[in-house]
């Protein structure tokens, strides 16, 4: 490893895979670490992503795309399922994807293009001059590095740390948690073209299961509920452990996953001298879905771009590099954000009578007119509330 860079990524995501590849493509010299010793392992997604949310980035491959989706259903607490069919369904219309191998590719696709890529190499601390970020220090194989660097990219994910120690608070309160549990199971009765999505209280509370087929018989099943509900006895594995006895009695689980995703507002500042904050790092996971995938790359790749403009202009302050936090919050990624996290706020407070309620009224709408702003529709009609609060949103 060299000991100086014009950028230094911490993390081999998707976020900071874009970020290294869009640096690289414009000829600058580019490091990007990972902890783990391989990209895309262990998985921790239920890996769905909406067709036309990967076109942006490249072009659809079978050798990651496990299964392609044409409907969603949506069950109502008192088990009454509505179908959405792909016109109307929008973005639940999409891949379900094999990320061993999605994530893998982008990390190549950085490395093809000129980034430095190192597996088993933690950024354990940032190097700091005059109260700036300038580079992290790096472990691997057992030794110490510095890495200067003009610019650092923070893509370390949900357990981000690198932020907080430069200083900014990234701190995401319990409640604003979701705790999942996800097996991949074999051997079950579903429909491999359909995403499934369970809500009710005793079935998920403030969050919901999912299943999300990965070929004849095989799936993620997985759950997410409001850390503020976790406890023992009823963590989300428990729930999901009942939700399958119940479900898929005979099949079997073949992988266990568990893990995080946070469903705050973003950070309220995603740069800082030398540095910028991208994917789940910066808070950027969807607070209805959890779905952070295009996100990520998004705001990788925003992030690179702004970067390679600051240095080519000799400057890299936070003001230099302001253009990629006020860009990202304006365009279509982050306006969903901020109206989804007020949508959220009232979601995870239903009870189970008002769910169904919604589910039902949805069931009865013309569904060639169903939309994201369908359901908000009928959210605000169960809970008129919620329209004072989106008031102020575009
Ligand atoms: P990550 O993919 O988390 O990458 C961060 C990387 O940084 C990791 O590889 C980590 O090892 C590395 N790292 C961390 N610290 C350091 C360090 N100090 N030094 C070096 N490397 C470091 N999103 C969807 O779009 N669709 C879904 O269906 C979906 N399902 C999900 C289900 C579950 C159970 C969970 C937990 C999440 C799910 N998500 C989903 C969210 C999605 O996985 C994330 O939003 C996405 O991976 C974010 O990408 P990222 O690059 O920001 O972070």
């Amino acid at each position: 490893m060299k000991r100086q860079y014009d950028m230094l990524v911490i993390g081999g995501g998707p976020g900071g895979a874009l970020a290294a590849k869009t640096v690289a493509e414009k000829g600058l010299s580019v490091c990007l670490v990972e902890k783990r010793p391989a990209i895309g392992t262990p998985v921790r997604c239920a890996e769905g992503i909406g067709k036309e949310l990967l076109t942006d980035f490249l072009p659809p491959d079978p050798k990651w795309i496990a299964t392609e989706i044409e409907r969603a259903e949506l069950v109502a607490p008192d088990d009454f399922s509505m179908l959405l069919e792909p016109k109307m369904a929008g973005s639940e219309v999409g891949y379900v994807l094999d990320r061993k191998v999605f994530d893998r590719e982008l990390v190549w696709k950085a490395a093809e293009a000129g980034a430095e890529t190192y597996v088993k190499a933690r950024a354990t601390a940032p190097i700091m001059k005059n109260g700036a970020v300038a580079g992290a220090v790096i472990e691997q194989h057992g030794q110490t590095y510095e890495v200067d660097a003009k610019v650092t990219i923070a893509a370390d994910g949900i357990e981000s740390k690198f932020s907080k120690w430069a200083g900014i608070d990234t701190t995401v309160p319990l409640r604003e948690i979701e705790t999942c549990a996800q097996y991949l199971m074999t051997g079950i009765d579903i429909d491999p073209q359909m995403t499934s999505f369970f809500l009710g209280n005793e079935v998920a509370p403030a969050g919901y299961v999912w299943i999300f087929p990965k070929g004849e018989g095989l799936a993620n099943v997985g759950i997410g509920i409001g850390g503020g509900k976790s406890g023992a006895g009823h963590r989300a594995k428990d729930f999901l452990d009942r939700f399958v006895k119940r479900k898929f009695p005979q099949g079997r689980i073949i992988e266990l996953i568990v893990g995080g995703v946070s469903v705050c507002k973003p950070l309220s500042c995603t740069v800082a001298d030398n540095m910028l904050i991208v994917g789940d790092a910066a808070r950027l996971s969807d607070p209805i879905t959890g779905g952070g995938i295009y996100n990520a790359m998004y705001t990788g790749r925003l992030a690179a771009e702004t970067a390679v403009t600051a240095l080519e202009m000799g400057d890299t302050s936070k003001a230099a590099l302001m253009p990629y936090d006020a860009e990202w919050r304006v365009s279509k990624m982050g306006k969903a954000l901020e109206r989804n996290y007020a949508v959220k706020e009232v979601f995870v407070k239903l009870s189970d009578e008002k769910l169904n309620a919604i589910v039902h009224s949805i069931a009865k709408i013309d569904l060639d007119e169903f939309s994201t702003l369908t359901l908000i529709t009928e959210l605000i009609k169960a809970n008129p509330s919620l329209l004072l609060e989106l008031k102020h949103l575009r």
